[in-house]
């Protein structure tokens, strides 16, 4: 049987006037985004981190320092591209991944379905095996003031 691994990942980012906000690899109208020296996308943060957590290969920060000019507005995408390449070449492939995003505004539930295929498509899996899912904090917290976007997720990986 293969070895299956599990992984969590955890990611705040502070809200600011007039920045793109970006979450789960989509661009969002919003008046406020996420500060940040790369494109600041807590979500696929939290997802990089529980997929090198499974593989217990360090954190986010330790591959992609925010001291790197390389990494400065850069796609987190490419980030989870890189994390998913990280992975393989250690002989982990993906089985599934589920994150929770925590925001109070604006209502993300009609662009779930573009995050999902954006995450998908660069860690070269199905839909089907990738969840968002979003919730408010009832205007409690930081969450709740809007003055920070937070996101959870876990991973499971396998050894091939
Ligand atoms: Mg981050």
């Amino acid at each position: 049987m293969a070895k299956i691994r599990i992984g969590h990942g955890y990611d705040v980012h502070a809200l600011a006037e007039g920045l793109t906000l970006r979450l789960g690899g989509v661009d969002i109208a919003h008046a406020k985004g996420c500060v940040a020296h790369s494109d600041g996308d807590v979500l696929v943060h939290a997802l990089c981190d529980a997929l090198l957590g499974a593989a217990a290969l360090g954190d986010i920060g330790k591959h992609f320092p925010d001291t790197d000019p390389a990494y400065k507005g850069i796609d987190s995408l490419v980030l989870l591209r890189e994390v998913t390449a990280l992975l393989d070449r250690h002989g982990y492939a993906i089985g599934n991944v589920d994150t929770t995003l925590v925001l109070q505004r604006p209502k993300v539930k009609p662009l779930i379905g573009t995050m999902r295929e954006a995450l998908a498509g660069a860690m070269g899996i199905g839909v089907d095996d990738v969840s968002v899912k979003a919730t408010t904090t009832e205007r409690l917290g930081f969450a709740g003031r809007e003055e920070g976007v937070a996101a959870h997720a876990v991973a499971l990986i396998e050894a091939q």
